[in-house]
Order: structure tokens, then sequence, then C-alpha cells
């Protein structure tokens, strides 16, 4: 059991004298001793007072019970959160009515178990300038971490803006390099263009030019202007004129691929009926197919139907596509049909040849590339045939397509627009560069 404190107890004991309301209590809130001003403020006589617990004699200010649990749990741990601290609370008075108290809580020194003694004062609100002096603080509180939020925003920015520039700073160096390769590969592909320009050139006077001379010869020979010719020697003249205009042909074709790469195939844009272009060609072609007795049928079209495009590149394309289906068929027949659709026209030639596997469909088009050399080489030419009649009808706007059955045949379709499309040129010139 506590002792009661008596007034000689302790100095700090309550006095009844005292105007200054004093209440002693024990850890779990019990009160122990009031003097008559605290006996007042909560409403009871000292008597009445004695032995219940703040709780009973006070409210805090939100009613709860728990307000209450966290009190007297604080003064059981001897929290010094309480201490000195004003903690307004509503005293109920005997007959039920309440009034708000002002308590300071202190600790009794030296008291084991502890004590505590509570100055309580009725409420006193607080002045309108203490008010406006608390409010001004908060406000200065609240400014000044505002404000050093703020400068560590700010300092986070900088460093951000410092990192940005910097990797800043390392892609403009970048850049700076990759335009310096930039202008080096054009310079060296400038160069690279001169050489070919050049190449062109030579070529053409230095290849072609003496070709056409053996050629020439070879006819004046054959038609007997220079002396008879025996038949033995009439056959051999023939097999240098076969044998010249292959290689015509193939010099013919490096030197298309040659231009076209530098952009510098010219052309000649007429409008003419397409049975024209097909008649030429057949007529170049005929013979081989006919010394290999194969069929060539050829289903032409109409007169009317006229296309406004570069003839002779028509004339190469069909060329190129009619000799390599004669080339690779053995036996059967080579058959060209014409179909109109959607200001297109589709030229198909579909033959009954060795036909091309799947995998070797993609590679047929690219230049020098030949299915021969990777199985046994048994045909002529160099692999450039399709590369450049692809680039041909790329280069009039259109295309070239294949589908084939190893055994059974192939056919390629060149797609052509019957009037130019209207885009630049040089999109078709970078499309035939593929
Ligand atoms: P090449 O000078 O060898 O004929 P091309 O570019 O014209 O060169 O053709 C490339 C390859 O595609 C040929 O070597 C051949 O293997 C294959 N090819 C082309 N046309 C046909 C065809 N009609 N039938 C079967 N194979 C073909």
């Amino acid at each position: 059991m506590m002792a009661r404190l008596s007034r000689s107890s302790h100095d700090g004991a309550p006095s009844q004298a005292a105007a200054d309301a004093i209440i002693t209590f024990d850890a779990s809130g019990r009160v122990l001793e009031l003097n008559a001003s605290a006996a007042a403020l909560a409403g009871r006589t000292v008597a009445e007072a004695i032995g219940h617990s703040l709780a009973e004699l006070f409210v805090t200010p939100d009613n709860t019970p728990d307000t209450h649990a966290i009190l007297t749990g604080e003064l059981a741990t001897d929290s010094p959160l309480l201490h000195g601290r004003r903690v307004t609370l509503t005293a109920t008075w005997a007959h039920g009515s309440t009034a708000p108290v002002d308590l300071v809580i202190a600790r009794v020194p030296h008291a084991d178990p502890p004590l505590f003694m509570g100055y309580l004062r009725e409420h006193t609100p607080r002045s309108a300038l203490e008010a406006e002096r608390e409010r001004l603080l908060q406000e200065q509180i609240a400014a000044r971490e505002q404000l050093e939020a703020q400068a560590i925003q700010l300092q986070t920015q900088t460093t951000n803006l410092e990192l940005a520039s910097a990797e800043l700073r390392d892609i403009n160096a970048r850049l700076l390099e990759a335009v310096q390769q930039t202008t080096d590969a054009r310079r060296a592909a400038e160069a690279a263009n001169e050489a070919k320009n050049e190449f062109l050139a030579v070529m053409s006077h230095e290849l072609r030019t003496p070709l056409t001379a053996i050629i020439g010869y070879e006819e004046l020979l054959a038609d007997g202007i220079t002396g008879s010719v025996s038949d033995a020697q009439r056959e051999q003249l023939h097999r240098i004129k076969v044998s010249a205009n292959h290689l015509l042909f193939l010099i013919d074709q490096v030197l298309t691929v040659a231009r076209i790469d530098v952009g510098k195939e010219h052309m000649a844009m007429t409008r003419f009926p397409l049975r024209v272009a097909i008649d030429h060609a057949r007529y170049m072609v005929e013979q081989k197919a006919t010394v290999k007795r194969l069929r060539l049928v050829v289903h032409e079209p109409p007169d009317t139907l006229m296309i406004e495009t570069d003839a002779g590149k028509v004339q190469q394309i069909l060329v190129n596509l009619w000799s390599n289906a004669i080339e690779y068929t053995n036996e059967g027949s080579i058959q060209l049909d014409v179909q109109v659709a959607g200001g297109h026209v589709l030229i198909s030639v579909a033959d009954t040849g060795i036909g091309i596997a799947p995998e070797h469909l993609a590679r047929i088009f690219d230049p020098f590339w030949q299915v021969e050399r990777h199985s046994t080489r048994r045909h002529g030419g160099v692999g450039l045939g399709l590369n450049v009649t692809r680039r041909l009808a790329r280069l009039l706007g259109g295309e070239v397509t294949v589908t084939s059955t190893v055994g059974k045949g192939s056919t390629f379709v060149v797609r052509l627009p019957l009037t130019p499309p209207p885009v630049k040129r040089r999109t078709r010139a970078a499309a035939a560069m593929r």
C-alpha cells in the first residue's frame, strides 16, 4: 500500500492552503493527495477525490479511454514525453457538468515507487497574440522546410543537368566522329564512283570496239568479199561469230550492271505496242529454242496494248528470261503470257525445265550467283542475267518474281507499269541499285 503523503514528507506535497491546484498521483494515475483548489477544479471535495483515478476525475479532451491508457502508460514507463508538458483535460464535475483544465506533470524526485505531481489550472485559451506568434512560427518552419526541400531539389536538378550535359558533350563528340566517318566514306564512295565511271568508259571503248570489229570482219570473210571461203572455213567463221556475239552479250551485261551502279543507265521512254518488244526479243532467242527442239509458245497481246517505258530494256528483260528458260529446259515448251491488272502488265515466261530448289530461289537474283556452281557446272553464263533483269525491271518501276518446282519447271513474272509511275527517277534508280 502506498503511504499517504503528509505535508512533512516532502517539500513538493500539496498544500491545502495553496492557491495553485496541486495533485499527487502514482504511476497508475490514482490520486494520493490533492489540495482544495485541485479538488475544486475536479468538482469534488478533497475526501471525495482521493483514491479515484485521474480517469475518473478528469477525461481527456477527446473523451476516449485510449487517451487515458496512453496517459497512464506514459506514467508507468515514466515517459519523458509527459514531463513538463501541458495537457488539457476536461474535469467532470460531481453534478455532471464539465470544464477544461490544464495539467502540467512533474515527477517527484527520488520517490520510489514513482510519484507524480500535477499542477492544475483552469484552462486558459492561448491569447490571440500567442496564437498569431505560433502561427507565424509554424509558417516560418514550413517555409524553411520548403526552402530546404527546394534547395535539395535544385541540387539534384543541378547534378542531373551536369550529368545530362556531360552525356550531351559525349554524344556530340560521337556525332562529330560519325559525321567525319560519313564524310570519309562519302569521299571514298565518290572516288570509287569516279573509278567506275573511268572503268565504264574504258570497257565500252577497249572491249566493245575490237569485238564489234571482229564480228564485222567475220561477216566480210563469210560473205566471200575478200576471196572464196570453203565450207569448213565457213563453219569455223560461224563459230567465231557465235562466240564473239556471246562475249559481246556478256560484256554488255557487265556494263549494264556498272551503269546502273553509278546511276548512269540511260532511260529512253517511248509509247509503243508491247507486242513489238516481245516480237523483237523472240526474234533474238528463237534460233536457240529451235536448236534445242523446244516449243516457243507466245500468247501475244493485242496491238492495242500500249505501254510507255524503255522498249530496249523491256526487250533485254525478255531476252534474259527466255534465254534462261531455253538454257535450263531440256524438253517441252516455253510459254509466254500477258495479263493486264491495275495499271500494270504482267508478262510471264514459264518453262518445263529443271526447276530451282527452294533453298536457291532467294539467291538467283544475286550478282554472279549460279545454282550450277553449287552443284555440277554444265551451263554457260556468268550469273548476271537475273540480276540485270531485276535491276532493269526496278528501274522501269516494276519487279520480277519467280515460282519454281524442281523437275517440273519455273515461271518468271515481270510486272511493269503501263505508264511511268509518278516517282522521281532517283527513287527508281535507288531501287535498281539493290
Ligand atoms: P546465268 O548466267 O548463270 O544464267 P542468271 O543470273 O541468269 O545467270 O541465273 C542465275 C541462276 O539461276 C542460273 O545459274 C540458274 O542456276 C538459275 N536459273 C535461272 N533461270 C532459270 C530457269 N528458267 N530454270 C532453272 N534455273 C534457272
